[in-house]
């Protein structure tokens, strides 16, 4: 039997499974907050209660938001701040009196999805979390991928790459920000234009400082993020971050408190303001996953976080990715997740070969 634990900031969940991958059990509870020590005992007597239930010992797996450091072993990058600095795998195998295997969360949901869900039997998978915060994970043939840092995949706290054309110095309207405008039209921007647009060519519009900036638009409205940088991917790509996006956009007017998932549903419903926000929102998309394709070059993209729900993305983001990938044909397929909210729980159960 496998047991994976999914240790969130607000719920504990864990999943039993056999060896089909059937489940035999399932189990949640609130997880207690700012309290290191019982969450530590919370895990333990969910593992415990499962086993006694089930009549047989497992393998344990926990899927955590942050990562295990490879120097001290110590959780670090957990947004479960409690969690930070602590030896989460030691005082786990204490208290169970077996290994235990701890993943990030991100890496939890590529192994669920490449295992039996929307990347089953591909050889490179890479699985992003679009929801509160922006994570990632690397599967290859089957297994994670952790990295030299235990940090790889982790890339929602790049910077989101820059706009061609806001790059370039061209003045943009109130929330133009679009890769898509700019290969339907034919643009402007000079050739090679971006960072290293020369003065030398001339044109006046050029005068213009060129702005460099992730999101393109106002210097001053660039967000900084929690983790001390600037322009993070995740401060455009989350949840959140649409939200925010959408406020600066319509400034006092009328939606300025909506939530991504209003946005979404109001873009279905044809509102303009709503669907120029998601025309953006899939631009930045397009250009951060563009990036990673021409590093990584995975066979498929699974989209995971609630953010994952909104169906345009499938179609809209390959068709404006094409543009920043260095390749004729972009054979990259972008997916929904198969498993959803238990890829957490499956994947971490599925740390155990
Ligand atoms: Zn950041």
């Amino acid at each position: 039997m496998r047991l994976g634990v999914d240790l969130g900031g607000s719920k504990i969940e864990i999943i039993a499974l056999d060896d089909a991958g059937e489940v035999l059990l399932r189990e949640r509870v609130a997880t207690p907050h700012g309290d290191y020590q019982a969450t530590v005992r919370a895990v333990a007597g969910l593992v415990e209660a499962a086993e006694q239930r089930v009549g047989a010992r497992g393998t344990v797996g926990v899927g955590i938001p942050g990562a295990e450091s490879r120097a001290s072993g110590l959780i670090k990058n957990a947004n479960s701040t409690c969690l930070i600095g602590q030896p989460l795998k030691r005082d786990l195998e204490a208290l169970l009196r077996r290994e235990v295997r701890i993943a990030n969360d991100a890496n939890c949901f590529a192994l669920s999805e490449a295992v039996d869900g929307a990347g089953a039997g591909v050889q490179v998978v890479f699985g992003v979390i679009l929801g509160t915060g922006v994570g990632g994970g690397i599967v290859v043939d089957g297994k994670v991928l952790t990295g030299a840092n235990a940090i790889a995949g982790e890339w929602g706290h790049n910077r989101l790459p820059p706009d061609p054309c806001a790059t370039a110095g061209f003045a943009q309207p109130a929330g133009f920000d679009s890769a898509e405008q700019c290969s339907a039209k034919p643009c402007l921007r000079p050739e090679g234009g971006g960072d290293s647009v020369s003065p030398l060519r001339g044109s006046s519009i050029l005068a213009v400082p060129a702005l460099g900036r992730p999101g393109g638009g106002n210097p001053a409205a660039e967000p900084t993020c929690y983790c001390g940088r600037q322009g993070c991917i995740e401060l455009y790509l989350s949840g959140p971050g649409l939200a925010a996006d959408h406020r600066r956009s319509v400034g006092r007017h009328a939606g300025a408190d909506f939530q991504a998932i209003d946005i979404a549903a109001r873009a279905a419903a044809g509102d303009a303001a709503c669907d120029a926000t998601l025309q953006r929102y899939e631009a930045r998309l397009a250009r951060a996953l563009a990036q990673v394709i021409n590093i990584l070059d995975p066979n498929v993209i699974i989209l995971g976080g609630g953010l994952s729900n909104i169906d345009r993305l499938y179609q809209n983001v390959p068709r404006l990715w094409s543009a920043h990938v260095f390749s004729d044909q972009v054979a990259t397929a972008l997916v929904k997740h198969r498993h959803g909210d238990s890829s957490g729980v499956r994947g971490a159960a599925w740390l155990w070969p």
